[in-house]
């Protein structure tokens, strides 16, 4: 009989090995290590800095086509693969990103991978971990704070209140703080203005300390952040209020990356977790360069479908970080063929190899669009209980018709066994020095031209939508001297288009862009297509009244 374990029931069961150990599989010394109770540590600056003259082993992306809305398994074989890896005598890394707090308790979902592939301490991962978002939340409201306080003490920047951009952040699901009134009470609480709360992986500084090669690169980036504007609209910086500093003390243990272990007791970075539309939807270039160094390969994930997330992996992680990926691997399920193929969420179980053969165009396009960035691509069918022989068959075949492989992956079922096939793969594309790697866009492009760029050939839009106040925005900026920045997208994962739901691989649509956004500290420009919540509410029957302590202590109703 077939008895079926939850996740969290897995990861109970997992024999965890001493993180000591975990770190000396990667060559870390154990005085480098920084443990956080038994079975995670965070990776000492100092024995960072000095693995920095080593060589580079392999980088491997996961990413995939467009989703269900229950996700297709990329952190489940982002952790399969790295199993795999290490079971066929690599020593391999994955690199992903940390969980935030506040959806835990509204819908159930967790990000430490799923199954029989997994990384442990999983409750933890999603609880408070170690203690990285709330000192982002910290530094984010210092500034906050420091703001305020230099309007209330004679505002000697000339600040003007109605334009102050920096607003305060969160680690929970809370709309009813998305717009609130400040400094209410009388005069010794300062000027009343219009503010309001994002959840913290939407903070800048999430951006920030996920893209920083090292401290003195974060607390520059810091200082470059716009905090509001005077009447005239010059900008005033995060470095005119002196705030950089001790924000960066703040974040110095943040900086650090997390080591945790998969099921199979193999080393895992799980370190950043900036949000994947206003933001990059990457783990830190500290973490992923790190485990360069020390591995012979690294797996790491980004977030969404290939459209969003490996689009700025490429264009802004690697070319930010000098990163040379040599592999791709694109996650499809049977299950988002046939969503893709215009099959309703609920009539996913059943067998339809029409329905799959109509979805696999949505594939066909991530796979020329990624290998266009000089990758070569491998793709990993993440097996469902359901699929069917015919069904599997069908995007086999497919795949195959477009010049790529697709293996079938059974590591969500078996572990590091049901990733061998996709593991050996992986190595032979990554040794045979295909890769070729260049981002989509040179830096000196405009910034209106990037966007077109995008959506022309990322998304195979006719045109870009934009009002002149959006176009005059950016000459602006270019003008200021941010023309160089490479642009992050922020549009509905669902779909190819801004419409979640044109699946498929639509065509003749354009792009509209309703907001640009200058994040001159992350060094992006965010292009805002469709409605972009910051501050996600609970649903209305939330998972936190399911969640309680047992008898024994443990936590029941997390996952
Ligand atoms: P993504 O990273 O793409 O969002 P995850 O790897 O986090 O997706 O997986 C989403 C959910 O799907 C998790 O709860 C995971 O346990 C589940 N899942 C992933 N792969 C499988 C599979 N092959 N069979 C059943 N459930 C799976
Ligand atoms: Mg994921």
């Amino acid at each position: 009989a077939v008895v079926h374990m939850t996740d969290i029931d897995i990861a109970r069961g997992a024999s965890k090995k001493p993180i000591r150990e975990i770190g000396e599989k990667l060559g870390i010394p154990y005085e480098a290590l920084l443990p956080y109770g038994h079975d995670k540590a965070k990776v000492s600056q100092e024995f960072i800095n000095s693995v920095q003259d080593r060589g580079n082993g392999g980088l491997i992306l996961v990413t995939a086509i467009n989703p269900t809305p229950a996700g297709e398994g990329k952190t489940t074989t982002t952790v399969g693969l790295g199993d795999g890896l290490n079971r066929i005598g690599k020593k391999a890394a994955i690199c992903i990103r940390e969980a935030s707090l506040g959806p835990n308790f509204g819908m159930k979902g967790g990000a430490a991978g799923g199954g029989h592939a997994q990384v442990v301490p999983m409750e933890e991962m999603n609880l408070h971990f170690t203690g990285d978002f709330h000192a982002i939340t910290t530094a984010h409201n210092l500034l906050a704070a420091i703001i305020d306080n230099h309007i209330y003490w004679g505002n000697e920047l000339g600040i003007d209140i109605r334009r102050v951009v920096w607003r305060r952040v969160m680690d929970m699901n809370d709309r009813a703080l998305r717009q609130i009134n400040a400094s209410l009470g009388g005069v010794a609480n300062g000027f009343p203005r219009e503010t309001g709360f994002d959840i913290t992986v939407a903070s800048e500084v999430m951006a920030i300390l996920c893209l920083s090669k090292d401290l003195a690169d974060l607390q520059n980036r810091l200082g470059d952040m716009i905090v509001a504007y005077r009447r005239d609209k010059s900008p005033v910086y995060a470095r005119d209020l002196k705030a950089d500093g001790a924000m960066t003390v703040l974040l110095r243990d943040a900086m650090q990356p997390n080591l945790v272990q998969t099921l199979e007791n193999n080393p895992a970075f799980v370190h950043g977790g900036p949000f994947a539309n206003i933001a990059h939807g990457c783990n830190s270039v500290i973490a992923t360069t790190t485990a360069l160094k020390l591995a012979d390969y690294v797996v790491t994930e980004a977030g969404f479908g290939a459209d969003l997330g490996a689009e700025k992996f490429f264009d802004i992680k690697c070319r930010k970080a000098g990163l040379k990926p040599a592999v791709a691997v694109i996650v499809a399920t049977v299950r988002a063929m046939k969503m893709n193929g215009g099959v309703t969420k609920d009539a996913l179980g059943a067998e339809d190899v029409a329905a799959v053969k109509r979805g696999c165009p949505n594939l066909g396009r991530h796979i020329a669009n990624v290998k266009g960035f000089g990758v070569p691509v491998v793709v990993a069918i993440n097996h469902f209980h359901s699929d069917a022989q015919a069904e599997i068959q069908a995007v086999r075949d497919y795949v195959a018709e477009q010049g790529a492989e697709a293996i079938l992956c059974r590591h969500w079922a078996e572990g590091s066994e049901g990733a061998v096939d996709l593991a050996t793969k992986v190595v032979q594309l990554a040794e045979s020095g295909q890769a070729e790697f260049a981002p989509l866009y040179p830096d000196d492009m405009p910034l209106f031209e990037k966007i077109e760029t995008i959506a022309k050939r990322i998304y195979y839009a006719d045109k870009v939508l934009a009002d002149k106040k959006i176009r005059d925005q950016l000459h602006e900026w270019e003008q200021q001297g941010y023309g160089n920045l490479p642009i992050c997208m922020a549009k509905t994962q669902y779909s190819f288009t801004t419409d979640p739901n044109m699946r498929g691989a639509p065509v003749n649509h354009s792009v509209p862009i309703r907001e640009v956004r200058l994040a001159a500290g992350a060094g992006f420009i965010v292009a805002i297509c469709g409605e972009i919540m910051t501050m996600p509410g609970l649903p209305r029957k939330p998972a936190a009244e399911a969640i309680r302590l047992s008898e024994t202590g443990e936590v029941e109703g997390l996952f």
